[in-house]
């Protein structure tokens, strides 16, 4: 055995019961360089989030023993660890639970290993963020520029004129960059707790957004639409 010692890895915890999915999900973490721990049940997966101090947990919301959201409150019981939930097309429901229990994000099934990947990503990167204190005052996505600081945005190097709700929405999406939002949360931030079943607010400032920094309002490339559950700002552009 070599006494070389083993450079310390990304640890992705994976709770998922489908023998399927966990060895797709190991064959692509470990190709990236993560290492894989598996649970197949929910009582499996909250004892190994405690005892396997994981970077990151892949949470199946269909598991035969718990109910997904009920899992992401036990581990948020105790840690911050970033969650992705792997749900199934049409759940939408229970993702929206999930993400108000603390999960972070989610993926619809059948997803792509690229998908995952960036997802994973943006996941990590926030909670690197976060644990450094590192607030970035400026955010680029595509040709989209957001100076939070400032409070200005443009367009392929052309500002663009907002109104302060609009400015107050884009920027809340702009600081989560890559990551769904529920229509709750956006309807809370931006327009107070008394205003989260107003969705049809949030349906017409995306629409004026999008009308102001899409190159096809039609189809979107930045603000994205969550069906049933939010929106997302597509993810960060670094150089
Ligand atoms: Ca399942």
């Amino acid at each position: 055995m070599s006494a070389e010692p083993a450079a310390p890895r990304t640890v992705v915890l994976v709770i998922e019961d489908e023998t399927p999915i966990r060895k797709f999900l190991r064959a692509g973490l470990e190709g990236q360089g993560y290492a894989m721990v598996e649970a197949a049940t929910a009582e499996e997966g909250v004892t190994q989030a405690a005892t396997c101090a994981p970077d990151v947990v892949l949470l199946d919301l269909g598991l035969p023993d718990v109910d997904g959201f009920e899992v992401v409150r036990r581990i948020r019981g105790w840690s911050t660890v970033p969650i992705l939930v792997l749900s199934a097309r049409g759940q939408d429901g229970d993702k929206v639970a999930a993400l108000d229990a603390g999960a972070d994000d989610y993926v619809t099934k059948p997803f792509s290993m690229q998908e995952l990947l960036a997802r994973l990503r943006v996941a990590l990167r926030r909670r690197a963020e976060i644990g450094s204190e590192r607030a970035e005052s400026v955010v680029e996505v595509g040709r989209l520029r957001i100076d939070l600081a400032r409070r200005r945005a443009s367009v392929s190097g052309v500002e663009t004129q907002l109104t302060p709700i609009e400015f107050r929405l884009l920027s809340i999406l702009a600081r989560h960059a890559g990551r769904v939002l529920t229509h709750d949360f956006l309807l809370r931030e931006v327009w107070g707790p008394r205003y989260t079943t107003q969705h049809h607010y949030l349906r017409v400032y995306m629409a004026q957004l999008r009308h102001k920094v899409e190159e096809n309002p039609g189809r979107p490339q930045l603000l994205l639409t969550e069906t049933g559950v939010g929106y997302r700002m597509a993810e960060e552009t670094r150089s």
